[in-house]
């Protein structure tokens, strides 16, 4: 930990043992006085997605409420959705990082940014637009869907950013393909964020398209997507330690692991006004990337979300991250971007099926024995595999659901 980012969480402390009820409740019995090194820092109690949920609706503000000036929600997928209050400085402070991202993948003020992702309640599609405005770049706002339109808008107003999910950066490259626009677009750049992908994703997207893609990171809970972006050594994406501090934890015991190792990435805020956050668990998979970057930023790197603490499937009693059978899927000759995987129980015993897409001109059937020798040889367990031809698995305009497992039911 930098003295700066000490100073920072100290003045922290300070702030949210005076104005913040849920961190008064939370923190009850430990003063802001007692945190004298970073040490003792790590000993604080992490904060969950559960206890945001309970502060429902405001019970994180930490501010008088005349200082908020807008709220969002995250995409609960189970009971109470969490509010995050926002200040002007909050809402100003976010936009500033936006633009930061969007400097760091060479975006200018001569670009124009089709933003795809929604808005709303939830915090991508405004996140986007905020920092592209501030940047003084030409917002498109488009919103989610609406195919045509999007293919329409790409190539009049000759957009030469596209803001978007993988899924759905996939689907209109696809349909770029199909109606022979690669000659009509003028993008350059894509910004993908918000769901884990793939190398094989990534190349049919970037080459379908003809751009360079990065990767945009973040959570409504800490801003919202832009506390970190890929430059264009895509080595890693570098994050703001000035705005928020990264922690990475073993998922199970909470202790720091080792430097280069994979953990959960556990986040404090080190500005933040409406709803200050300390030692916040996202559940993502990261690790650090240590050393200096080759493009000389100086702001450290954390690896690409390889996975959620909460997918990790463990199939056969053998632990597995999707991002691995990804990076599987990638090496084997003929194996296509999209595949699902469906996980129920046969006579008691795991049943692992594995659906995906074969590349023209390979033979399904090869591919599909090859897949299951690799995932024997590599992960230790039979699965069943299932090839079918290119575009045979539903393509999505949201985050892809990948795992479909059948078994806890
Ligand atoms: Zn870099």
């Amino acid at each position: 930990m930098k003295t700066e980012q000490f100073r920072q969480i100290k003045e922290l402390l300070i702030r949210v043992e005076k104005s913040s009820p849920f961190y008064q409740e939370k923190f009850k019995g430990i003063q802001a006085a007692d945190i004298k090194s970073p040490e003792d820092f790590t000993k604080l109690p992490f904060t969950t997605k559960a206890d945001l949920r309970d502060a429902y609706p405001l019970g994180l503000m930490a501010v008088e409420e005349s200082r908020i000036v807008r709220i969002h929600s995250s995409s609960g997928t189970t009971g109470q959705p969490v509010i995050i209050p926002y200040t002007k400085e909050d809402v100003q402070d976010w936009a500033k990082l936006f633009a930061r991202c969007y400097q760091m993948a060479g975006i200018t003020n001569r670009d124009r940014v089709q933003i795809t992702p929604g808005y709303g309640l939830w915090t991508a599609g405004i996140g986007f637009q905020a920092g592209c405005e501030l940047l003084g770049a030409m917002a498109v706002p488009m919103g989610p869907g609406n195919t045509e339109k999007q293919l329409k808008m790409m190539v009049d107003m000759q957009t030469t950013v596209l803001a978007s999910t993988a899924s759905y950066a996939l689907l209109l490259a696809e349909q770029v393909m199909e109606r022979g626009l690669q000659d009509k677009i003028a993008l350059k750049r894509g910004i993908i964020g918000s769901e884990r992908w793939g190398d094989k994703m990534r190349e049919r997207i970037s080459q379908a398209l003809g751009i360079e893609l990065f990767d945009i990171y973040g959570l409504t809970e800490i801003y919202g997507p832009g506390i970190s972006i890929d430059c264009h050594c895509h080595n890693g994406l570098h994050y703001w330690d000035d705005y928020v501090y990264f922690e990475i934890v073993d998922p199970h015991t909470g202790n720091p692991i080792p430097e280069g190792e994979y953990g959960e990435l556990v986040i404090t805020t080190l500005r933040k006004q409406g709803a200050p956050l300390i030692r916040f668990r996202t559940h993502d998979i990261s690790r650090f990337i240590p050393g200096t970057c080759l493009c000389g930023s100086p702001f450290p790197r954390h690896s690409r979300i390889i996975g959620r603490t909460d997918d990790m499937i463990k199939v056969k009693g053998v632990n597995m991250f999707p991002a691995y059978i990804d990076t599987l899927l990638h090496e084997i000759p003929g194996v296509s971007s999209e595949y699902t995987i469906v996980l129920d129980h046969e006579h008691g015993v795991d049943r692992f099926l594995l659906r995906f897409e074969v590349e023209n001109g390979y033979n399904c059937e090869e591919v599909a024995d090859a897949v299951g020798r690799e995932f024997k040889a590599k992960i230790g367990i039979k699965i069943v595999t299932q090839a079918e031809p290119l575009g045979t698995l539903p393509r999505v305009e949201g985050k892809s659901k990948r795992v479909v497992d059948y078994r806890t039911r």
